[in-house]
């Protein structure tokens, strides 16, 4: 079993780490937050004094921090404190960019790098069953997967340094746009006076078929797995998505790709979130279109 630094145990990477510890490992976790570092050691993560201090003698260093910003601003102390053969691990979802700029500064340091974002979230990573979407050598690929296994259901090799978070962002506008959708249906059904039982029963097995319907499904009463069920506590919270969707946006600038649906999507998401809804699973977006419907 290996040693594991473990950068960010917050809603994601406490879970996370958790079951790594769960597995076997020895995890040395840390956290700017010294109340979060006291609910890991609960877990049985050993807490480190600082990111150097997580990343020294680990056999594999896994970050999970908010964004590209936080994981540049930790990535000098690992590269310097982190010794030779050490598997270097980004599970944030950041900008593509910034993930391949990590890999190369991983890589002119001498260290094997994966971008990992994951989608799951915090049930997933309770369960242990995220999805890991990563990018960089088939090499260090098969190297992470035993490290990964504990917290993983699905393990996809996507390609080339950054291409994890290349799919983390076209799923993630697959979602917000499908979300959105589904939501506007079934607000047009009820002004309509259909039943959204109705709308349910058929989309549900026709070509409107999707996850944001069938899993997450925004009306409440229709699905038990879905957050519209625990009054749109997330699960994935709106202002992530408003996250997931920028990215995105500033990925399609940088490459010249054309997503207006995505950019519409961005758009909804972000007037959703300066009313107030950013705390709330992002299928909570079905009340502000109800809302906006009646005035
Ligand atoms: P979070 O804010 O709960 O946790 C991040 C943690 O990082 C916090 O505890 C914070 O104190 C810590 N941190 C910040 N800067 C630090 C630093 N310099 N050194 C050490 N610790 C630092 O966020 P989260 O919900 O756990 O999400 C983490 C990542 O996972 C994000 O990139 C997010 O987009 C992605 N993600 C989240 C979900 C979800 O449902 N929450 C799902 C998929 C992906």
């Amino acid at each position: 079993m290996a040693v594991i630094g473990f950068i960010g145990l917050g809603h994601m990477g406490g879970p996370m780490a958790a079951n790594l510890v769960e597995a076997g490992n020895t995890v040395r976790g840390f956290d700017l937050d010294p109340q979060i570092l006291e609910e890991a050691r609960t877990n049985g993560v050993t807490p480190a004094d600082s990111v150097a201090d997580a990343a020294a003698a680990a056999d594999a260093v896994v970050t999970m921090l908010p964004g590209g910003k936080q994981v540049h601003a930790c990535y000098p102390e690992v590269l310097a404190a982190a010794h030779p053969g050490t598997l270097l691990v980004d599970s944030s979802t950041v900008d593509v960019a910034e993930a391949r700029q990590t890999h190369e500064w991983a890589e002119q340091a001498g260290f094997g790098a994966l971008d990992a974002p994951v989608s799951g979230g915090t049930a997933g990573a309770e369960a242990g069953t995220l999805t890991f979407m990563v990018g960089g050598s088939e090499d260090d690929f098969h190297r992470a997967e035993q490290l990964l296994g504990p917290m993983a259901r699905k393990l996809i090799h996507c390609g080339g340094p950054g291409n994890g978070q290349v799919v983390k962002m076209c799923n993630n506008l697959i979602l917000g746009a499908s979300m959105a959708a589904v939501s506007e249906a079934f607000v047009l059904g009820e002004r309509l006076g259909l039943p959204p039982q109705a709308l349910y029963d058929v989309a549900s097995v026709s070509t409107g078929q999707c996850w944001a319907l069938t899993t997450n499904c925004p009306e409440p009463g229709m699905v038990s797995t879905s957050r519209a069920d625990r009054d749109y506590t997330p699960g994935f919270a709106a202002s992530l998505m408003v996250k997931d969707l920028r990215l995105a946006k500033s990925a399609a600038e940088q490459s010249g790709a054309e997503t207006e649906i995505g950019q519409l999507a961005l758009d909804l998401y972000e007037r959703f979130n300066d009313t107030g809804g950013g705390d709330q699973d992002f299928g909570a977006i079905i009340k502000w279109i109800r809302e906006r419907s009646e005035q």
